[in-house]
């Protein structure tokens, strides 16, 4: 495969451009010359025309840090999953939630929504917060563009799981989507039994310490179902990831 950059940038075929920052130091690094072909995309999956796809370049000029490239042809080139698959999920410390954001994305997660409960270990202020978000957001960058997305996943801004459910209540009659609570409860139904159809899926899971019962009640109330992934308890981490790769890997998933 030809490197891949993520540029935010209208692409037009026949013009040039300068790549933004980072995807000039990554061609630097890679010590490309004028001449070598690479893809850019720029979907950011909002639906405009040419934003699913990637296109063609060349390397036209090596400033020092700076890179121009023409833009050649266009490909309407899908690789997301064809069921869209939302997580809201607890997030774990440390760089467990790098790691989960990295192959979120790979897998093929439409949208990754981190949220704070009342067991989270990881509690984020409003400074801290906005970091987080960039440094996670450029991960799911570096992701798409080695796993050959053309569209990003939507990495939401951290909010309180509270809040999230207050929000997608009032939402929840525009969306059609189906609400899983991965759950140790007993009588959570497997989640193979759980996800029949083509329609969009939403799975909320907890943090290293679980969601508590009011927690769970909570989002029962909002429109989730219980769904279990089986006797072992997963981490935080691993559980959506489970659901991810059941859903985006099996014939089903793909496009
Ligand atoms: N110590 C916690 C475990 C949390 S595991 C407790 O006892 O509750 C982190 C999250 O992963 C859980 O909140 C749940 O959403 C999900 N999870 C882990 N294993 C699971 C399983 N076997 N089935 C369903 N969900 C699971």
């Amino acid at each position: 495969m030809r490197p891949r950059f993520f540029a935010d940038l209208a692409l037009i075929p026949g013009h040039t451009v300068g790549l933004p920052e980072q995807a000039a130091r990554h061609v630097q690094v890679l010590r490309l010359q004028p001449g070598d072909s690479i893809t850019l995309f720029n979907g950011l999956g909002d639906g405009q025309p040419g934003s699913e796809g990637e296109f063609e370049a060349t390397v036209e000029r090596m400033g020092r840090s700076d890179v121009d490239v023409v833009i050649g042809a266009y490909s309407a080139t899908v690789r997301e999953a064809r069921r869209a698959i939302h997580l809201v999920t607890g997030m774990p410390a440390n760089d467990r939630m790098d790691w989960l954001v990295e192959k979120a994305t790979e897998l093929g997660a439409a949208s990754i929504q981190p949220v704070m409960s009342e067991r989270s270990v990881l509690r984020l202020k409003a400074e801290r917060a906005d970091k987080k978000l960039a440094h996670w957001r450029g991960i799911a960058m570096a992701a798409s563009e080695q796993c050959g997305r053309n569209r990003l996943p939507l990495i939401h801004e951290v909010v309180t799981l509270a809040d999230w459910l207050k929000k997608s209540r009032d939402a929840s009659a525009a969306e059609a989507d189906r609400r899983l609570l991965l759950s140790l409860r007993e009588g959570s139904r497997p989640l193979d039994q759980s996800v029949a159809g083509r329609g969009a899926l939403t799975f909320l899971s907890g943090p290293e310490g679980g969601l508590s019962a009011a927690e769970e009640a909570a989002a029962f109330a909002c429109g989730f179902s219980p769904v279990s992934l089986g006797p072992r308890v997963l981490r935080a981490e691993t559980a959506p990831l489970a659901c991810l790769s059941l859903l985006t890997l099996s014939g089903d998933g793909q496009p």
